[in-house]
């Protein structure tokens, strides 16, 4: 069984764990490949350098809708930002996106820095990381604006309706440990529906570990028991459900 880690942050500089560590119990059970996300400029960097280092590591880079107020109007750093697509391993933009239910940036804010990075996905041809919280109808009418661009919704806890935006507009769904815990049956329903075509698994570590781990500080291997969680709760076999996913992956990203 192979299983893709599409969303981790063991490149963070607080990450508490050592990566090296981590990145090899990740491959010895089964997690072969590991997609570290930036949400700001100097961590889009730091995956970058975990990805020069390790065989099974790719990055994204991207700069989160958390720090809009800071980069909007920051030429020099937006400029550094986008010479970084160009470098080695870095397979997506994000995560980037609108968060509505935290707010930490006004809402005009993360639009323009949602549109300048979706600009860079449509110009350097790379998916996109999307990080989207109670401000999906923003989202989709900026999304209008760039009918090609391709990429993934991360974990994804919406509802049915949005989904089924989501998949029109041609984009994945990217779940993650949330699925072991949430008590939300909507959720857990709309888990059931995401077409196995359009599923992408993830950690999102060092967040949201799955249960029986919550408590513990989440990693990549964490991966193969939401994995076998969301076979279960699917009524699929963990190898079909770890080789499409690997597969949709490996399309997306070109891994
Ligand atoms: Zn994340």
């Amino acid at each position: 069984m192979e299983l893709v880690d599409t969303h981790a942050h063991v490149h963070f500089p607080d990450y508490e764990l050592d990566p090296d560590e981590v990145l090899a119990a990740a491959a010895e059970d089964g997690v072969t490949k590991v997609i570290c996300v930036g949400c700001t400029l100097p961590d889009s960097k730091l995956g970058i350098d975990m990805a020069a280092r390790h065989d099974n590591v790719w990055t994204s880079i991207g700069l989160h809708p958390h720090e809009g107020a800071q980069y909007v109007n920051d030429d020099d750093a937006l400029q550094e930002f986008r010479t970084l697509a160009a470098k080695p391993k870095v397979v997506a933009i994000g995560e980037t996106g609108l968060d509505y239910y935290y707010q930490n940036s006004p809402k005009e804010d993360q639009k323009k820095l949602l549109r300048f990075q979706l600009n860079m996905a449509q110009e350097f041809d790379l998916p996109v990381i999307f990080h989207v919280r109670q401000a999906f109808s923003d989202f989709f009418a900026v999304l209008d604006d760039f009918e090609a661009v391709k990429g993934v919704v991360h974990s994804f806890t919406g509802t049915m309706d949005e989904m089924n935006e989501i998949l029109r507009k041609g984009l994945y769904i990217g779940l993650n440990g949330i699925m072991t815990f949430t008590r939300d049956a909507g959720q857990l329903e709309m888990a059931r529906q995401v077409p196995l075509s359009k599923l992408l698994l993830e950690t999102d570590a060092p967040f949201l570990t799955p249960k029986p781990f919550r408590g513990t500080i989440c990693q990549p291997k964490h991966l193969a028991i939401t994995a076998e969680f969301l076979a279960s709760l699917r009524g699929e076999s963990l190898s079909d459900l770890a080789a499409a996913t690997t597969k949709n992956a490996q399309q997306l990203f070109k891994i």
